[in-house]
């Protein structure tokens, strides 16, 4: 690495997607970002900003066949804005990887013993690692020479004590199988419990905080001094929070009856609880703005929108209550992700009626918008209720760009 290289490429591959953003890491400042959709079909699109420059947003449409394709047609867009890959300012490229087992705890320089192990945890991510393994194949080969560095989604929750991370099934069978709670959103967990602290003006070691990462996918997290002792996901990230399409904390036997009584296979069981549950199954949508518009409508319709609210709001509390206890003491209460951030009514009845514990919401503090991290607890509240944008993205760059820069 040169000293003028400060640049960061963010990749974020999924089985079809590849979403990216180009940092530079002396402020932060995002130069580019963009995101591929629907490799490998004839209708593959980029939609690319090159945010340095101030210029619209291109798009272009075409055949994109693999990662590879995708990756190629990312890197014309950025040299087409002098930001090209072989840039001698790219100091490394941070790839997002889900599942990092037990194995990573950290970020990772990734060599070829790194990504063999990413392939051993396949297992474990179906759907998530092989994606990320090819992304990290396609930019290795592009830029051979240059630091690529894996981030994990569980490493944030590795700190976890062995009695949260536990099922209580066969320890011999659990083992074996390498079956554990590991969690997930990681990346967001402690980028946003690190800012939380820092709202507060208190360093990260001082202060307990539970994070609400609210977006399609939600989670949970209790974060003690700095580190995470517990979160809702689990060996995958099914678990916990009612989400938009998946069912969160449900009796295992649901599973048995579904196959045993409802005659569905394994396959259809998977697809109903993780892509037909939660809000869409609840009421026909994962939206939150729709549920509210609906709710505020009205009629029969609204009622089964409520219902959707209602038992996702119950789920919030219970988690809210849990982790109080596990924390024992509770400093912060921090709201993040597309629900999170701005869904104010989520908010407010998240916290409602918590006096006792130490919550509340200020009406006037909850209904402003900002990007900003900000507090719409009053004054008197024991526990501040905070609202804080995350950034994986950022998190992700300033992970990798401390380990290359060491
Ligand atoms: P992902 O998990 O896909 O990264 P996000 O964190 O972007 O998701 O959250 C997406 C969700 O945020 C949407 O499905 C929607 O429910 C919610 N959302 C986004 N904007 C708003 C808004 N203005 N008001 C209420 N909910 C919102």
């Amino acid at each position: 690495m040169t000293a003028t290289a400060t640049r960061v490429l963010v990749l974020n591959s999924g089985s079809s997607s590849v979403k990216y953003q180009l940092l530079d890491m002396r402020d932060g400042a995002r130069l580019a970002a963009g995101l591929v959709e629907r490799i490998g079909e004839s209708t593959s699109r980029l939609a690319h900003t090159p945010l340095a420059t101030g210029g619209e947003k291109r798009e272009t449409e075409g055949d994109m066949a693999d990662h590879e394709a995708a990756l190629k047609a990312v890197a014309a867009e950025l040299a087409a804005d002098g930001l090209g890959l072989d840039s001698p300012q790219l100091a490394a490229i941070g790839h997002r990887v889900v599942h990092g087992g037990l194995e990573f705890t950290e970020p990772t320089v990734i060599d070829d013993a790194v990504l063999e192990e990413i392939e051993r945890l396949v297992p474990l991510a179906p759907l998530h690692n092989p994606a990320n393994i090819t992304g990290i194949r396609t930019a290795r080969a592009l830029r051979p020479d240059l630091p690529q560095v894996a981030v994990f989604d569980t490493a944030f929750h590795t700190t976890m004590p062995e009695h949260a991370a536990r099922y209580a099934i066969d320890v011999a069978t659990a083992d074996r199988h390498r079956i554990r709670r590991y969690g997930f959103h990681g990346t967001s967990h402690a980028y946003v419990s690190r800012k939380t602290a820092a709202l507060l003006g208190k360093d990260p070691s001082e202060v307990n905080v539970i994070v609400l990462h609210l977006g399609n996918g939600a989670s949970a997290s209790a974060v003690a001094g700095g580190r995470c002792v517990d979160t809702s996901m689990g060996l995958t990230p099914l678990e916990g929070l009612v989400m938009g399409t998946r069912s969160g904390d449900i009796d295992p036997a649901v599973t048995f009856h579904l196959k045993r009584v409802a005659g569905m296979s394994e396959d259809e069981v998977d697809e109903l609880l993780n892509k037909k549950s939660g809000l869409i199954g609840l009421c026909g949508d994962n939206d939150m703005r729709e549920i509210r518009r609906r709710i505020d409508a009205g009629g029969e319709d609204g009622e089964r929108a409520r219902l959707a609210f209602d038992v996702y709001i119950h789920r919030l509390r219970k988690y809210l209550g849990a982790y109080s206890a596990v924390l024992g003491r509770v400093d912060a209460v921090a709201f993040t992700a597309g629900v999170g951030e701005n869904a104010a009514p989520v908010r407010e009845a998240a916290i409602a009626g918590l006096e006792e514990m130490g919550m509340a919401v200020d009406a006037d503090l909850n209904s402003q918008r900002s990007d900003e991290p900000r507090l719409i607890s009053p004054e008197y509240a024991r526990v501040a209720v905070a609202v804080v944008p995350t950034d994986e993205e950022l998190e992700i760059a300033q992970q990798t760009y401390a380990l290359v820069s060491a």
